[in-house]
């Protein structure tokens, strides 16, 4: 059976890293979908863990090759998703999480509408603010583009199957696992294996 895919989506500074490495060590079946970008390692970021750290012009030759199955330019950098990892990961049957921000969200979903699409908000503004700011220093140029990044986003919340707000972070996180193991026992994913076992006739 093919893995299933997870994309998480929130304003830059809700926690959702934070979330998604609570998710991915607690849930051996997850594995991350590791995304190129130009933007620099922050301090603890592991190559080949947390991201590709890649060149301009690197980042610009897999997108001209078309090895990228979405990509975006925000925040003054590219962050884009390997077309070829992501389909030789589904086929070992591993469930893949992504980190997307909206515009890489709507771009999977044309290509992945069978995935689950799952946002999460924040409590307040005045949160997101105060968790970007804890994170690390940032430019009061960053600082206002990322809100208003944000902000836009949120607009976007009726394109997701799922809504969690990480307000007390193990709810968030039950919230998470509880949308996972829901969309592990869909019928649409079940059954065409179960069908063979129940029936003669799998139609
Ligand atoms: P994102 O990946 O969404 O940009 P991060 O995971 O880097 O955000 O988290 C931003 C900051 O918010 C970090 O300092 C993190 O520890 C903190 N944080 C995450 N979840 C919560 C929460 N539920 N309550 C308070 N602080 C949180
Ligand atoms: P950060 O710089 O904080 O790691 O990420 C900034 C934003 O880029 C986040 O909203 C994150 O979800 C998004 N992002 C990370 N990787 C990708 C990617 O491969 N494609 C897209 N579209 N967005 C990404």
């Amino acid at each position: 059976m093919p893995g299933e895919i997870f994309v998480i989506t929130a304003p830059s500074g809700t926690g959702k890293t934070t979330l998604l490495q609570a998710l991915l060590a607690a849930d051996p079946r997850l594995q991350f979908s590791i995304s190129y970008t130009t933007r620099p390692p922050r301090p603890g970021e592991i190559e080949g863990k947390d991201y590709f750290f890649v060149t301009p012009a690197e980042f610009q030759r897999l997108r001209d090759q078309g090895a990228l199955v979405e990509w975006v330019e925000q925040f003054g950098y590219g962050y884009g998703t390997s077309r070829d990892w992501v389909n030789q990961t589904i086929e070992t049957g591993a469930d893949l999480v992504f980190d997307l921000d909206s515009r890489g969200a709507r771009a999977l979903k044309n290509e992945f509408p069978q995935g689950t699409y799952i946002f999460i908000l924040p409590p307040g503004p005045g949160a997101l603010q105060q968790r970007l700011q804890a994170r690390g220093p940032l430019e009061p140029a960053e600082l206002k583009r990322r809100l208003q990044q944000g902000e836009a986003e949120l607009k976007e919340v009726h394109c997701y199957d799922f809504l969690v707000i990480n307000d007390d972070f193990p709810q968030a996180l039950e919230q998470l696992k509880a949308i996972i193991l829901a969309a592990r026992c869909r019928t649409s994913r079940l059954w065409p294996q179960l069908a063979l076992r129940f029936t003669s006739d799998p139609g």
